[in-house]
């Protein structure tokens, strides 16, 4: 049976006694930097493979950066809490893993200094986010992306993610499955957990961070497999929302929604409304990468199980 384990407060337990309390300051005002990482179930080898910790422990460092929150902490010893988590729950299923580092100290006051910070590590099982088969519907999102000016998006904040929510669930409320949001200068800029693309004559094209975009682990696997494995050129440049509307493809990337295609934008179809081929490409070799099955890019996949099949 599987049961899911935590890191807190420098040890590891049950998550289900992984607790803290009511007046935690991140808790109250939002002062907490997180990262969302896959590990995947490769039911032949009968293991989990974590997919690219590097790159979210680094990206997780600038987001403490910026938040003036402590983190203490060299990679392998993040690497070796992950690996331990994940196979101290062992899960044999998809799973996420979700460090947060955060002010932890119980008091009131809005601030970033004088604060205590702790980190929380925990697994979970975690399936498909969105429908990979049938695309997304979205819509343009009457929400626009926080610009840098206010809470950096490059930043993964916690707080941050009221505005993701707002957005989120205006969509769905409105009947589609996920929102694109606008920068403050009406460019995409990106969707409530994910990156945007569009394939435009052949050409992959994506909002540049200084559209306020999270600069996603997803995308840039995704722009290095067009560039190497496809020969597909990859731009990275203002994009406007009609752009979207007659592309030949688009598609979402992010840790939850993998590569998904977007079918539909405000309730116009984009290419013929199903997954176009460049999206399908991609869809498949990145499958095959995350769950640990293309030895050229093991080096992103790090096996979680110990006691390996031979
Ligand atoms: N944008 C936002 C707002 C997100 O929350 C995410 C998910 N982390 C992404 C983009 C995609 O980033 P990644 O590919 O690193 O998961």
């Amino acid at each position: 049976m599987a049961t899911p384990y935590a890191y807190l407060k420098k040890q590891i337990m049950p998550l289900s006694e992984a607790k803290i309390g009511v007046m935690t300051h991140a808790f109250n005002y939002g002062t907490g930097v997180f990262e969302g990482i896959r590990g995947n179930w490769n039911e032949s080898h009968e293991q989990i493979y974590v997919f690219r910790l590097k790159e979210h422990f680094d990206r997780l460092r600038k987001s403490c950066k910026i938040m003036q929150i402590d983190f203490p902490y060299d990679n392998e010893q993040l690497y070796s809490l992950v690996t331990q988590l994940v196979e101290m729950s062992g899960y044999q299923e998809d799973v996420y893993v979700r460090p947060l580092a955060y002010k932890s100290s119980e008091v009131l006051g809005v601030r970033l200094h004088d604060l205590e910070d702790d980190l929380l590590i925990f697994v979970a099982p975690f399936g498909p986010y969105l429908d990979l088969e049938k695309g997304a519907r979205c819509q343009t999102s009457s929400w626009r992306r926080v610009a840098d000016t206010g809470i950096p998006a490059r930043a993964k904040i916690t707080g941050i993610y009221a505005n993701s929510a707002l957005a989120k669930t205006e969509a769905q409320l409105n009947g589609f499955d996920e929102a694109i949001m606008l920068d403050e200068r009406g460019h995409i800029s990106e969707g409530s957990g994910e990156n945007i693309f569009v394939v435009m004559d052949g050409k992959l094209i994506t909002p540049p961070p200084s559209s306020d975009i999270l600069i996603g682990i997803t995308r840039e696997t995704v722009m290095t497999l067009a560039r190497n494995e496809f020969g597909i050129e990859v731009v990275e440049r203002d994009v406007d929302r009609s752009e979207v509307y007659t592309a030949d493809e688009c598609f979402m990337t992010g840790t939850a929604a993998h590569v998904t295609p977007v079918v539909e934008l405000d309730r116009r179809s984009i290419g013929d409304g199903k997954m176009g081929p460049i999206t399908g490409a991609i869809v498949r070799m990145y499958f095959d990468i995350i769950k640990g099955n293309n030895p050229k890019y093991s080096h992103w996949c790090t096996p979680c199980y110990s006691r390996v099949k031979a």
